[in-house]
């Protein structure tokens, strides 16, 4: 008789749908035979300037060294975050993007009898981590699309090892300012991991916003995560962070792959920390775009969900769906969240202020043909 070998998975890996990524540039162009430079993708909330040309020459003197295994200990970069966030090297965790900091975390301090809470509509990654190592995913619902703090803070027991909070969250783009997460996180048990996910921090401008690191003294429990991926443009090549304690570091350490962020990604992400110019860019860039779209979407009289991050959750209706297709049709990918529970929104990311219009132009469009009106 055959062998099912679904069946041989783990409980909590034969439940899991894998994750969702934006549609690759190539597949569509592949898919409508369209030339790939007349194709717009803002689906990944990746960084519209293209990398930074710092990043690029070390990246590229990196490769001449590429018969080495890469530095496990990442010791350059290490040096370069230590001193822009005034913390020791030994606090820090390297990943081959933040994504595998968070599934290293939930691998060290979750498993079959534990529960993971974190929010309706937050990261898709948060409950396919949980469930790959057989823990219990405790999802709370949000309030105004964004985390209820309070009701998160009310949901832990005894079970509870780690909570994961997104600020701001990816796709919604909600954000807690530093009152309420310090509220928040007073009100977490100690032997209870909160996991700040600030993937979308450095493009935060509002006067109250929190700052995770300046946190962890006070709060011994909380692990920082952060990127290359967003507004340092280096999605590309895999390289995120965690800032704890360093005895949480210690244990994160051990469990990570020793050589998970490669030699190219390494050279990169040290070099880009010298390139706040570009940062600077990046800000500028996606408040503007930010400004854009949601200009855009009050004069179309599309409800959106106002974000701190570098995209946002429009809402088109119950065709939502066709919508995204009928926008793929015209070359621009950006991304359904119907599988986050939000059946009625699109997430797009800011794109350059070409990009954006060129979106907005083809948005009307594709509601008009959907029947939208207007
Ligand atoms: C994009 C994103 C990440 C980071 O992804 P990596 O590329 O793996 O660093 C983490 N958290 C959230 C909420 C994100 O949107």
């Amino acid at each position: 008789m055959a062998i099912d070998y679904q069946s041989l998975a783990v409980e909590g890996v034969q439940a899991l749908s894998p994750y969702q990524p934006g549609k690759p540039i190539s597949e569509l162009a592949r898919e409508l035979g369209l030339n790939p430079d007349e194709i717009i993708k803002l689906a990944s909330n990746e960084n519209p300037l293209g990398p930074s040309s710092k990043a690029m020459a070390a990246a590229k003197a990196a490769l001449s060294d590429a018969c080495l295994y890469p530095d496990g200990n990442g010791y350059d970069l290490k040096q370069k975050l230590s001193a822009r966030f005034n913390v020791t090297a030994d606090q820090l965790t390297l990943g081959n993007g933040s994504n595998d900091v968070l599934e290293v975390i939930a691998r060290c301090f979750a498993g079959p009898g534990s529960e993971v809470v974190f929010s309706q509509y937050a990261f898709a990654v948060y409950p396919l981590a949980t469930q790959a190592v057989g823990a219990t995913p405790v999802a709370v619902p949000a309030k105004d699309w964004g985390h209820d703090l309070d009701a998160m803070a009310a949901a832990v027991t005894e079970h509870t090892r780690l909570v994961f909070v997104a600020n701001p969250n990816n796709p919604t783009g909600t954000v807690h300012d530093a009152d309420a997460l310090e509220t928040f996180l007073g009100k977490i048990p100690e032997n209870v991991l909160v996991v700040l996910d600030e993937a979308y921090c450095e493009y935060m401008t509002g006067e109250k916003d929190p700052d995770g690191v300046a946190l962890l003294s006070r709060f011994p429990n909380l692990i920082v995560c952060r990127t290359f991926s967003k507004a340092w443009g280096l999605a590309g090549l895999r390289v995120g962070y965690s800032i704890s304690s360093p005895a949480i570091a210690d244990i994160l350490n051990r469990v990570r792959q020793p050589f998970n962020v490669s030699l190219v990604a390494l050279a990169a992400a040290t070099a880009v920390l010298d390139d706040d110019e570009y940062l600077q860019r990046s800000r500028e860039i996606n408040t503007a775009g930010l400004k854009q779209l949601e200009g855009a979407f009050e004069q179309m009289g599309l409800r959106y969900i106002p974000s701190a991050g570098n995209f946002v959750a429009v809402e088109v209706g119950p065709q939502a769906l066709g919508v995204y297709q009928a926008l793929l049709a015209r070359g621009v990918i950006v991304r359904p969240v119907e599988g986050y529970g939000m059946p009625n929104h699109l997430r797009v990311s800011v794109g350059l202020p070409e990009q954006n219009e060129l979106f907005i132009d083809a948005l009307a469009k594709a509601l008009a043909a959907a029947g939208h009106g207007g």
